[in-house]
């Protein structure tokens, strides 16, 4: 399977600053660049990047379609700009902006009825870490999302395993631990679609990651690619990541 690396930009960049990364960016095909940079970057970057295999999308989007919701922006808008995936339910949406697990499910399900491609986040917290609730915080996290979904639906989702306690805080899981999760969220697929399904959804880890500790994550066989915030964002590391991706 192809490895992808995800960027998130969060709250960074104008949009000189993220054409000035495009034209710097060393990406090659055999490796899945994914950017996610602020909603009023999208459609000057995917103009930029129009014809090539770089994708640019969203870090959030409504889970309604239209309608009084200020200040949302709806996956119509976000296709219509050239958005070509988004991310869903990152853990500082959950914790800063309280979503929820049925918020984040709704989303989703309109991500799948519009069928843009979809990274949904899950991961523990430190406290749920310490407390050995890793596996039930996570299983809760995918059941709740996928609830009404059925296997067809898993055809462009792809899941990111960000523990909440390694995302910006230069705590880095470890290989081991991130091995055991990742098959772990393969197991939850298996039961609730099938083996198949659960093999072929690619699963990412972030949180932490740069070049010092990319390799020995990326490397490793239930590891799909990373999404990555803080190191994203300076381009020289960014493509230094994208050249440990052996073809
Ligand atoms: C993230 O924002 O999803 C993330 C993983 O951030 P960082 O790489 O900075 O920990």
């Amino acid at each position: 399977m192809k490895k992808n690396i995800v960027a998130n930009w969060k709250m960074h960049k104008t949009r000189q600053e993220g054409l000035s990364f495009l034209a710097a960016l060393d990406h090659t095909e055999h490796v899945g660049v994914y950017i996610a940079p602020p909603f009023t970057l999208i459609q000057d970057m995917a103009e930029f990047v129009r014809g090539t295999s770089v994708r640019i999308g969203a870090q959030n989007m409504s889970g309604h379609n239209s309608g009084a919701f200020t200040g949302e922006i709806s996956v119509t808008m976000l296709k219509d700009v050239g958005a070509s995936f988004v991310i869903l339910g990152h853990s500082e949406r959950r914790n800063i902006f309280l979503e929820s697990d049925e918020e984040i499910a709704a989303k989703v399900e309109r991500a799948v009825c519009e069928n843009i491609p979809f990274i949904l986040c899950v991961g523990e917290d430190r406290e749920e870490k310490n407390a050995d609730e890793t596996q039930e915080v996570i299983k809760n996290q995918l059941v709740t999302a996928f609830s009404s979904l059925t296997e067809k639906h898993l055809k462009n989702a792809q899941i990111a395993y960000e523990p909440v306690w390694a995302i910006g805080t230069g705590d880095v899981a470890t290989p081991q631990i991130v091995d055991e999760v990742h098959m772990f969220i393969q197991e939850v697929l298996s039961e609730m679609f099938s083996r198949e399904t659960a093999l072929r959804t690619p699963i990412l880890y972030g949180g932490s990651v740069k070049p010092e500790n990319f390799s020995a994550l990326v490397e490793l066989k239930s590891v799909s690619g990373a999404l990555i915030g803080g190191a994203s964002l300076d381009v020289k590391l960014f493509n230094q990541m994208i050249k440990m991706i052996k073809d």
